[in-house]
């Protein structure tokens, strides 16, 4: 579904009247012309994600391409309804410091007390008898039972019905629906986590300087893209019914190496992203840069996707070919699409 493209010259300029910086509101002036507004850097928003680091930056072991293993509903697959028995069979997997499970490799004190492995490193006794959790004695008995096992996903309580393999788990964990939605903002800087029901009031009550703009087609302004080091550039879009955050991340991946990546993210759920396609084109100088794809669901965020480089990159010599005195504009559009 994605395909870079670019195409030849072309002699429609982008954005000539865009000049002043920090047009908060939508530019209406002239009807047809999409509208456009500035996005300056967030390292000059205090508000806006923090700018530094964007690289370590919740960087995530997110699979970019990952499977979805199921639906909601259970039902389907290794899903379905917990028995009792099971309940009480998985209980016995409860780590008595954590409450999480105790997968394998399982590893037991010497009165034969388990604990799990991230707990039982903290630790210098058993919890439960204070005994030695030295020589580590492995129970290969409980491993095979719990390789028997079906385990209720981490996000069981907040609507995950899903049982699964616990090899299966921690890979079904990252994707689950059911999971937190974090703050869309790149940075690491906002630690908000809550419902997806609860993102846009979010946005708008902790990240009042990000600009909206309406309208399926509308001109991304970044400022100032000379600016050194990791900086980011945000400002929502609203069409369809929906709301779109698109990022101007500027990192250097490779010493040395600094790159633009421009991405266009849905506040919604993955589901929701397929029915969209946006293409982000640079264009100007007679020349034209243009990316399609399916945008993102901010539940899998933009890390992983730059770390891909799913999305438009491009390096600093590209950008001052299209960017006019620092300033660069990217032409974006939304469109519905049936998948
Ligand atoms: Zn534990
Ligand atoms: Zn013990
Ligand atoms: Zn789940
Ligand atoms: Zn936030």
């Amino acid at each position: 579904m994605s395909r870079p493209s670019s195409a030849g010259p072309s002699t429609s300029k982008p954005c000539g009247k865009q000049q002043q910086q920090q047009q908060l509101t939508p530019s209406l002036a002239a009807a047809a012309a999409p509208a456009a507004a500035a996005a300056a850097p967030a390292s000059n928003n205090a508000a806006a994600a923090a700018t530094i680091s964007a690289a370590g930056a919740a960087s995530s072991g997110v699979p970019a391409a990952a499977t979805v293993l199921s639906s909601p509903g259970g039902g389907d697959g290794s899903g379905g309804p917990v028995s009792p028995q099971h309940h009480e069979l998985t209980s016995l997997f409860e780590c008595p410091v954590c409450f999480d499970y105790v997968l394998p490799p399982i590893l037991q004190c010497q009165a034969g007390h388990l604990v799990c492995n991230q707990c039982r490193q903290k630790l210098s006794c058993c919890p439960t008898c204070r005994g030695s959790l030295t020589p580590s004695i492995r129970n290969l008995a409980m491993e095979k039972v719990a390789s028997a096992v079906l385990f209720p996903c981490k996000y069981a309580t907040t609507g995950c019905s899903l049982t699964l393999h616990h090899t299966e788990k921690p890979e079904h964990e990252d994707i689950c629906e059911f999971r937190p939605y974090s703050c869309p903002c790149p940075g690491a800087s906002c630690k908000w986590q809550g419902s997806l029901e609860a993102v846009m009031s979010h946005l708008m009550h902790a990240h009042k300087s990000i600009t909206t703009l309406q309208g399926e087609d509308i001109v991304f302004l970044a400022t100032d893209i000379n600016l050194p080091g990791a900086v980011d550039w945000v400002m929502m879009q609203s069409c369809f019914g929906h709301h779109f955050m698109l990022v101007l991340e500027k990192q250097e991946k490779y010493e040395g190496h600094q790159q633009f990546f421009a991405i266009v993210l849905l506040i919604g759920t993955r589901k929701q992203a397929e029915n969209f396609a946006y293409r982000l084109e640079l264009n100007g100088n007679r020349r034209r840069l243009t990316w399609e794809a399916t945008p993102r669901s901010i539940h899998d965020g933009v890390a992983a996707a730059i770390l891909n480089s799913d999305c438009l990159v491009f390096d600093t010599a590209i950008a001052h070919l299209f960017a006019d005195n620092g300033n660069l504009g990217i032409n974006v559009t939304i469109s519905t699409c049936c998948p």
